[in-house]
């Protein structure tokens, strides 16, 4: 066989794929209903029913949740946001760790920095390039309260594994979904799987609104008729 070119050998191909346009009819004539509207996006800075966005927002939240058959689901402006929401979400502050992968992009990692944590890397599984589940448990002792796990380029992480893991030590799931949107494993689509998940909408992502992103889960939130609740971490849409 021929040396690949990843060790070396000629690229089969040399010039960058064309980049396809996703927008088309469809999609312009919900923006122009939105932009006749006069209302972008309707977030309101106080507690209000418009706090979490307005009619659009919520029915895109709605359809999400709908779609990765999950009980709740919150529009955020990046997938980074929302992994920054969801430490938050796991009452995760200085001093505590975060199991982390070393193969992703940066914000898996900053994610628990932003609140004081330490991230902690975990080693890949070869075939998967997913967190491996007994590197995993090496890196577990009485700080680590998180496990923040991606499915890389599509390809589910090994869950039954990890959830026994994290169950035995008392620890959060998040996963990084933002390249998995309805990767499937084992019959459930991730995101929906650990306590929560997260979806990046950035434009170089399967699905994309220019930037933005969503958070699903069963239970980490209430949904929007307890938000006034001090308890309420989101205020979310509900399925
Ligand atoms: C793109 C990406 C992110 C960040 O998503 P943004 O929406 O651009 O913030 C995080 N993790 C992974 C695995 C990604 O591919």
């Amino acid at each position: 066989m021929a040396k690949l070119a990843l060790t070396g050998g000629t690229p089969v191909r040399t010039k960058i794929f064309p980049q396809s346009n996703t927008i088309g009819e469809e999609e312009k004539t919900a923006v122009m209903k939105v932009l006749d509207s006069g209302n972008l996006s309707q977030y309101v800075g106080s507690w209000n029913p418009d706090f979490s966005g307005g009619p659009m927002v919520k029915e895109f939240e709605k359809k999400w949740a709908e779609a990765l058959e999950v009980e709740y689901c919150m529009a955020v402006n990046s997938n980074t946001s929302g992994l920054y929401s969801c430490i938050g979400a796991c009452d995760i502050g200085p001093g505590d760790e975060v199991i982390v992968s070393p193969y992703t992009m940066t914000a898996g990692a900053i994610a628990p920095l932003i609140y004081g944590a330490v991230p902690v890397f975990a080693d890949i599984d070869e075939d998967t390039f997913c967190l491996d589940p007994k590197s995993i448990e090496a890196n577990i002792n009485e700080r680590t309260k998180a496990i923040l796990l991606v499915h890389i380029c599509g390809h589910p992480t090994e869950m039954d594994e990890i959830m026994a893991i994290a169950k035995k030590h008392n620890l959060k799931i998040i996963e990084d979904c933002a390249q998995s949107p309805m990767s499937v494993y084992k019959g459930k689509f991730v995101g929906g799987i650990g306590d929560v998940g997260v979806f990046s909408l950035n434009y170089h992502k399967h699905i994309h609104t220019g930037e933005g992103g969503m958070i699903v889960t069963e239970g980490l939130c209430d949904s929007g008729e307890n938000s006034a609740d001090k308890k309420s971490r989101w205020s979310c849409s509900r399925r």
